[in-house]
């Protein structure tokens, strides 16, 4: 049974890409980018190792939460199972966030933000270091609150297996479903580096929470989405695609000079320096905002 849904999934997935190649040669007249599709594959493959271990090392602790949890929510028909879906989709949406604030989350996120085009294989390109980066933290309070574990691995098994056909320039708008959804369009912005783009999206199945708290954008018929991380990744080697920003952060903290620094190199917003020589996205927002102001 498993093993059916892992191969009608992986049809489904190989059959989108092979319709995606199509337009692209056919209506958009481009070469199909086979060396970084390869590069997300290998991200993927090593992802696909690394998660057998940390599987193992993460079920005990959801499950050690769940003996401990404050209530039992029995999901016994739609409703109790709509309420676990929001749940997780709000935890999602503050992990996620997170993941693009926090430096040392960012270096595992940054991986799923490294390729420079946006096509359905980029959506695999997932990061390594879940464990140590802490993503998983923020769903202990799904199996705290009473939903059980094995709901919470599908929910955000779910979560993620539909944001695959968002990463995607074949789709256009979709109308009132660009309300709730999130939707391809939200997710090119999402992936954009675009100053008006940066940190907005952060949604999973669902785009609302980025209404209620303030980092939604909406794509722009006028400004193109330019992909890919704010320091372009040129490499196409899946351990330095994975890795690049932990050997950045080990470089920073050699010339750490007080705890704030660690602590700024570490927990602070990706692109924080001491001094102010480089840029977080914060700033690179502002100095779009002023130079619009001025223009
Ligand atoms: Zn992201
Ligand atoms: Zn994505």
């Amino acid at each position: 049974m498993g093993g059916n849904l892992a191969l009608l999934s992986l049809t489904i997935l190989v059959s989108l890409t092979l319709v995606e190649l199509a337009w692209l040669k056919l209506v958009r007249h481009a070469s199909y980018p086979w060396a970084d599709v390869a590069a997300s594959i290998g991200v993927n493959i090593g992802r696909r190792a690394i998660k057998f271990a940390t599987a193992g090392l993460l079920g005990p602790v959801f499950f050690w939460v769940w003996d401990h949890r404050l209530w039992h929510m029995p999901l016994d028909g739609p409703l109790p199972w709509a309420v676990a879906f929001l749940m997780l989709e709000f935890f999602y949406y503050w992990e996620h966030r997170m993941a693009h604030e926090v430096r040392w989350m960012w270096a595992g996120h940054r991986t799923h933000h490294s390729a420079n085009q946006i096509n359905l294989p980029a959506a695999v390109r997932l990061s390594w270091t879940g464990l140590i980066c802490g993503s998983w933290l923020f769903f202990l309070p799904v199996v705290w609150l009473g939903v059980h574990p094995l709901a919470v691995f599908f929910l955000l098994a779910v979560n993620l297996t539909y944001q695959f056909w968002l990463h995607t320039e074949t789709i256009p708008k979709l109308g009132p479903l660009e309300w709730v959804l999130n939707t391809p369009s939200h997710h090119r912005v999402h992936h954009a580096v675009n100053p008006r783009y940066l940190d907005t999206n952060y949604g999973g199945v669902l785009i609302v929470f980025d209404r209620l708290f303030g980092t939604f954008a909406e794509e722009k018929a006028d400004e193109k989405c330019r992909y890919g991380l704010v320091v372009p990744e040129m490499s196409r080697n899946p351990f330095v695609i994975a890795l690049r920003e932990f050997a950045n952060i080990g470089r920073d903290l050699a010339r750490a000079r007080s705890v704030r620094e660690v602590a700024g190199y570490l927990v602070g917003p990706p692109g924080w320096s001491p001094d102010g020589s480089r840029q977080t996205t914060k700033q690179i927002r502002l100095s779009y905002a002023r130079s619009g102001e001025t223009a």
